[in-house]
Order: C-alpha cells, then structure tokens, then sequence
C-alpha cells in the first residue's frame, strides 16, 4: 500500500490528510498491534516535531473513524492496528505481550452470530486467545 491510498481512505472518512495522520497510518501498517509510546517513536523517527498530544488525537480520530481498530487485552496497554473490519481475533503471550492475528474459523465474522443474541444488534465480538509465543515457551522457566 502506498501513500497515496492512505490518503484516499483519510478522504473517504472526511478526515484532511496531514503529515502526522499518514505517519501513523503508515507506521501502523508496517507494525500491527503495538502501543501508543511505539507508535509515538515509529512517528517521531520521521516526524521529530510531532508531540505526544498530536499523536494521541490521531489515534482517537482515527479509531473513531474505523481506519484503525483499537484492542486492549485485559491487563494491557491499547494497541493499535489498520486491519480493520473483519472481525478477526488476536492469541496474546502472557510472558512477554506479543500479540499475532487469528482469523475467524469459518467464513465472514460467524462469531458474531451469537447463539442468542437477546434481542442486542451485535457488531462485534472480543474473543482473545492466551499462551505462551514460541520464543517465551521456549525458555526454560525462571521462579
Ligand atoms: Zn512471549
Ligand atoms: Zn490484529
């Protein structure tokens, strides 16, 4: 993807494009699930300028327009990606917080055809899946 596309989705949601919305966008893309202070040094790498502030109201602006897709697995910090839209699901490391993507088993977002909904219009479905990543179940276990 490249930069002219971000723009376009920026567009799309009537959000004007600026260095520091692309940045982030861009940086998100290169590295999924990582948290805010990552993505402060990730932008800062190219925009040096930029404050903590600004990046903090892209995140909020872009997760509120659904270019990115916020996640907090309980006990963590919020991390942030640009897979957005399908629903898909994240296995966590208890030991060192590395996070990967989990599709849905079958077909489009099924876990969000709950088996009784009560009556609730469901959009979305936080399933979070935690282990061990093969690095830190590698590791002799230190007590
Ligand atoms: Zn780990
Ligand atoms: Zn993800």
């Amino acid at each position: 993807m490249v930069m002219s596309d971000f723009e376009a989705q920026l567009r799309a949601v009537s959000l004007r494009v600026t260095r520091p919305r692309l940045a982030v966008l861009a940086a998100l893309r290169d590295h999924p699930h990582v948290d805010t202070e990552t993505v402060i040094a990730l932008v800062r790498a190219d925009l040096p300028t930029v404050s903590h502030q600004a990046v903090y109201d892209v995140l909020r602006a872009l997760t509120e327009t659904g270019l990115i897709r916020r996640i907090q697995p309980a006990g963590a910090l919020a991390r942030y990606e640009t897979r957005v839209g399908d629903n898909h699901h994240h296995v966590v490391c208890r030991t060192c917080g590395a996070i990967a993507d989990v599709d849905c088993a079958v077909g489009h977002a099924p876990c969000l055809t709950a088996s009784d909904d009560h009556g609730f219009v469901i959009d979305e479905a936080e399933v979070v899946y935690w282990g061990l990543c093969p690095g830190c179940a590698a590791e002799p276990v230190q007590r």
